[in-house]
């Protein structure tokens, strides 16, 4: 009953367009798409939908995780960081009335993972096992972030309050602890930063492994899900993942023949157009960075 009734809230408020205005911390300004929330005076676009069955997106700014409940607690995804997971927890609080559970990390990156310390009273975290050691090594986005309590090699099932949720790494792409959750019953996969939908991938690919990533993205597809939940952007389906991979490998072709033939980045930027992509998000804003990325894995390899 007292889920039914906040969520009804959050579903009606979605339903008004862009409505009042607020002041003060932590007040929520209602929009057509979005609850958004004055934090420290900051504006932070927070909201909760629902995706399938017991699963649903929790989205801060421009990031996105998801969670799952169950009559004996939450399994939540990415923290994201310490603000929008006190914000989550008391949500979830008012909504479900149940505790979080379990924290499965979906990588190690500071913007994802962070904040995990706000469910440490009553969760157990979950991570891939090369998680720990990208943490052991340091740097300032990854201070935050609490490391994993358990850890897997390949896959994992996780059994809990009569649902289940399966953990898959499918090898490097973005990073080397990429954590894939599917929820089998609701067929959503959760799949974080080696995939979007219709958007480039991140600038420079920043740590990312060429060509491993190509593969990663056929092994999500053999997956058996037909709702993709990325860590940005709109939700997806399956062929998304499948345009993803075609991105990918055009990219990398093209920018391997262009090295073969002595090319320097400067003119790969120039010829490597990638039209095909051209409606795409950030298709303007990281097309060069995606190629000079490509060009320097490619070329200093790991
Ligand atoms: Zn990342």
């Amino acid at each position: 009953m007292r889920m039914g009734k906040t969520f009804g809230l959050v579903v009606a408020a979605l339903a008004f367009a862009g409505i009042t205005a607020c002041s003060g911390n932590r007040d929520a300004e209602v929009t057509a798409d979005a609850v958004v929330i004055v934090d420290d005076g900051a504006a932070v676009t927070r909201e909760i939908t629902h995706i399938a069955g017991d699963v649903y997106r929790f989205q801060n700014n421009r990031h996105f995780s998801v969670f799952m409940v169950t009559p004996d607690g939450i399994i939540v995804t990415d923290p994201i960081n310490e603000s929008a997971a006190t914000w989550l927890e008391a949500e979830l609080d008012q909504m479900f009335g149940v505790p979080v559970r379990y924290v499965i990390y979906s990588h190690h990156h500071g913007d994802h993972a962070s904040g995990g310390a706000v469910f440490a009273d009553t969760a157990v975290f979950i991570g891939h096992v090369n998680m720990a050691a990208a943490l052991a090594q340091g740097d300032a986005s990854t201070e935050a972030v609490r490391p994993p309590d358990t850890v897997y090699t390949d896959q994992m099932s996780l059994s809990f309050g009569g649902k289940r949720v399966e953990l898959h790494y499918l090898g490097r792409s973005h990073s080397d602890n990429m954590t894939v959750l599917l929820f089998p019953e609701e067929r959503v996969a959760f799949a974080v930063d080696f995939v979007s939908v219709k958007r480039l991938p991140f600038r420079d690919l920043s740590e990312g492994y060429l060509p491993d990533w190509s593969d990663a993205i056929a092994a999500l597809e053999a997956l058996d899900f037909d709702i993709l939940a990325p860590g940005h952007g709109p939700l997806g389906v399956k062929q998304d993942a499948v345009d993803h991979r075609h991105y990918l490998e055009a990219l990398t072709d093209a920018v391997g023949e262009g090295i073969a033939a002595g090319r320097s980045v400067e003119e790969l930027q120039e010829t490597i157009l990638l039209k095909a992509y051209a409606d795409w998000g950030q298709y303007e804003a990281w097309r060069g960075e995606n190629i000079a990325g490509a060009y320097r894995i490619l070329t200093e390899g790991e």
